[in-house]
């Protein structure tokens, strides 16, 4: 059987799955999303996925239908239907159908869950290490888009920072905010390890409050590394002794060269090793199913 994706209620084949021209996510970037990893069948961190995606919607003011559990609940059986192994899962929500911008137009929520493989770096990246470079296009100000939200029309940022990052053949681009101050790579959250304490911007300044971020942050604190959030800028990125980039599809990438400066010796680093390893052995053993 193919793939069924979820569209409002009902499991369509993939073929089928057709969004009306009219729909503001199409129109104008008005919706939500989430990425969520599946790890022998279980999906990992879904709860945190689906309170964000919720709290987006609450912000972009995109009533929901039903109650977070039960989109919980759709996930882990569409997950199950599909014969999801290790994989991904998209869930895309739009203000609905409508055309003009008052969002008043928009009679109900498209709400879209669909799975699929992942496209992954290869393995001699988290071997080697990622070569990142900074890119001219910054994070949105809060004032205009809030980067907190995961919403579909912020993400024109980041694909024009992706753009930037393949031109030049680096794997990642790194995101300014406006003032200068690192934000994050186009998909991942940014940590340095800096004088033995390992250090990550705070959500204001203008980053996704990622969850393999947090799940890091505590895995780390939990084996007794001193964790501050805190501004920093390119000059902390160069002189640091480690650099490494979390995200549900990159898990925990070193970082070992940005803007053709060496990281530390080169090589991916010790805590960022010891990281990888314990983030490894939690995707291993935790996760939901049906
Ligand atoms: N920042 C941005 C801009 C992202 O798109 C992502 C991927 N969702 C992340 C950070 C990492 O977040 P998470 O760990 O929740 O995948």
């Amino acid at each position: 059987m193919g793939q069924l994706v979820y569209m409002n209620g009902n499991l369509v084949p993939v073929e089928d799955a057709k969004v009306s021209v009219y729909d503001h996510g199409f129109l104008y970037g008005d919706g939500a999303f989430e990425g969520i990893r599946v790890y022998g069948g279980r999906v990992f961190k879904l709860k945190e996925h689906i309170d964000r995606l919720y709290m987006s919607c609450r912000v972009l003011m995109i009533p929901l239908p039903d109650p977070a559990e039960s989109m919980v609940q759709t996930v882990l059986d569409l997950v199950k239907t599909n014969d999801v192994g290790d994989g991904y899962v998209r869930i895309t929500v739009s203000r609905g159908v409508g055309l003009g911008l008052d969002p008043r137009v928009c009679k109900s929520a498209t709400i879209v869950i669909m799975t699929d493989k992942l496209a992954l770096y290869p393995p001699e990246m988290y071997k080697n290490g990622l070569e990142v470079v900074t890119v001219s296009t910054r994070v949105p100000p809060a004032q205009s888009i809030e980067p907190r939200v995961k919403s579909l029309g912020k993400y024109l940022c980041n694909i024009q920072a992706k753009i930037e990052a393949n031109r030049v053949g680096a794997g990642e681009g790194l995101m300014l905010n406006v003032e200068g101050y690192v934000a994050e790579a186009t998909g991942d959250n940014i940590f340095l390890i800096k004088s033995g304490e390992i250090i990550t911007p705070p959500p204001y300044a203008g980053i996704l409050a990622g969850i393999t971020r947090s799940t890091v942050i505590e895995l780390a604190r939990s084996k007794g590394y001193n964790v501050r959030e805190t501004m920093f800028t390119l000059f902390d990125v160069y002189t640091a002794d480690e650099c490494f980039l979390t995200g549900t599809a990159a898990e925990v990438i070193p970082v070992v060269r940005v803007d053709a400066r060496i990281i530390g010796n080169g090589i991916p680093g010790q805590v960022t090793l010891d990281l990888m390893c314990a983030f490894h052995d939690l995707t291993n053993g935790v996760g939901t199913s049906a």
